[in-house]
């Protein structure tokens, strides 16, 4: 779209916004839930009926306490602050962007302050994406993360390894990948891989998976995870009950697990020695001349490196929850108007700097990285976290049930675990809220212990 039409294009998405949001507040709407409510068909909890009611009751309640003119003014923002973050970005002048972001997060604060909270105003941003969650539960969740991390990560920094240049034909790059995604179990009749400009995974509807994935010449590791990052959510996605196709029985049950699916088959599947010990011979076939004399455990040393960096994507394993928690108590300071856009890049820096000793020379590498508030997603970014957190307990779980996992890897055996989550995570959909399913799943509530045992084990 050129840059001309943005301005055209916000007002269509304001007036959608509106439209939408009429539709899901109508109160006919209201009176069908209550007659279902009152009926004999919710009498099973864990019924599909009771369970789509209750997550459309909390959907409709939730949507009603937000006025129509919040909603356009909300949409009509953020088209317009994501094209001026695009360009502050390209130009690397946070200035261009600071009004919008302002706007933004006043925006923010009238929608919680409309739709209410018990604790603080960010329970009520939090609660979109991760039903059930709440700030003194995330903030006690990334108190114990950073205490045990940041000595952990103190003991490993190293300096980033030189870059070796070596070369990864891209049509061996996406044969292989092809080959690794069907192994682990994605299913092409029900899905694409295709060429993104970013990573991605969506979900038109039953059978109808697909997944956009960027190779690099260079770097075959970072068109390689992003594919089993992307695996992850497809293999929820395709594992969802298509019965229930387009109600929240047949739909995931929130923002946190779904990246707990990602994050399990990325990190704690994709960077195991077992995983490696079966893939690695054929990656040295198909890249002869960039590995045939690297052995197994030094590309695996590579793999695992950690060393703390400015860029949250580009994180690894255990720095990543740190860049998380960076952001999360950075935007309760934008939401709650103690901290100032304006002062959004000093705090920024300084932030980094203490927690992980680095800091950014300007915007770009530092507060304008990410383009999630550009978007008005305030209160997103702990569900990464909490992804990590449920991926290290179920993995967990599922190793003590189906294990040991690393053996089944090294002989190219990936469907008990699969298949263990399909059984306690995906037909699920919504059926209980995550931290419920969780326990479940583990026999513990959501915590952080799986995680710091792990990245521990693996790493200290
Ligand atoms: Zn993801």
């Amino acid at each position: 779209m050129p840059h001309g039409g943005v301005a055209h294009r916000a007002d269509q998405m304001a007036l959608l916004a509106g439209i939408v949001h009429d539709r899901g507040t109508d109160p006919r709407y209201g009176e069908l839930l209550s007659v279902i409510e009152a009926s004999s068909l919710v009498a099973d909890p864990e019924g599909a009926p009771a369970v789509n009611v209750r997550e459309l009751r909390r959907e409709f309640d939730r949507e009603r306490k937000i006025p129509r003119r919040l909603v356009e003014e909300s949409a009509r923002v953020t088209a317009l602050a994501s094209q001026a973050w695009v360009e502050a970005r390209k130009r690397n002048e946070f200035p261009l962007f600071e009004p919008w972001l302002d706007r933004i997060f006043a925006l923010a604060r009238e929608e919680a302050d409309a739709v209410g909270y018990a604790g603080t105003r960010y329970d009520a941003m939090v609660e979109d994406y991760e039903p059930g969650m709440t700030t003194e539960r995330l903030s006690a969740l990334f108190a114990r993360l950073e205490s045990d991390l940041v000595p952990l990560v103190d003991a490993l920094r190293s300096e980033p390894a030189p870059v070796v240049a070596r070369e990864y034909p891209l049509p061996r790059q996406r044969a292989f990948v092809k080959m690794v995604a069907a192994a682990l179990g994605f299913d092409f009749d029900g899905g694409r891989l295709d060429i993104g400009q970013h990573p991605f995974c969506t979900s038109i509807g039953p059978g109808d998976v697909r997944i956009g994935l960027r190779y690099y010449r260079r770097d075959f590791t970072r068109g390689f995870f992003g594919l089993l990052h992307e695996v992850g959510h497809a293999l929820y996605d395709q594992g969802l009950d298509r019965t229930h196709f387009g109600t929240p029985m047949g739909d995931a049950v929130s923002l946190g697990m779904h990246e707990s699916q990602s994050r399990l088959w990325e990190n704690l599947v994709g960077r195991s020695h077992g995983f490696w010990r079966h893939f690695y011979p054929q990656l040295q076939t198909a890249f002869h001349d960039a590995l045939h004399s690297v052995p197994l455990d030094g590309f695996l040393g590579e793999l695992n490196r950690v060393a703390p960096g400015l860029i949250r994507v580009h994180a690894d394993e255990v720095t990543y929850n740190l860049h998380v928690l960076i952001r999360f108590e950075l935007e309760r300071g934008l939401l709650d108007g103690d901290l100032r856009a304006a002062d959004l890049p000093a705090a920024w820096a300084e932030r980094y700097r203490r927690t992980l000793g680095v800091a950014p020379k300007n915007d770009r590498t530092g507060c304008l990285q990410d383009v999630h508030w550009a978007e008005g997603l305030i209160g997103y970014f702990p569900t990464y976290t909490l992804g990590n957190v449920y991926a290290a307990q179920l993995f967990e779980a599922a190793d003590r049930a189906v294990g040991p996992l690393d053996e089944a890897f090294a002989a190219g055996e990936f469907r008990s675990l699969r298949e263990w989550l399909g059984e306690h995570v995906h037909r699920h959909g919504s059926r209980y809220a995550a931290a419920a399913l969780v326990e479940r799943a583990t026999g513990s509530a959501p915590d952080p212990g799986a995680l710091v045992k792990n990245l521990t084990r693996r790493y200290g």
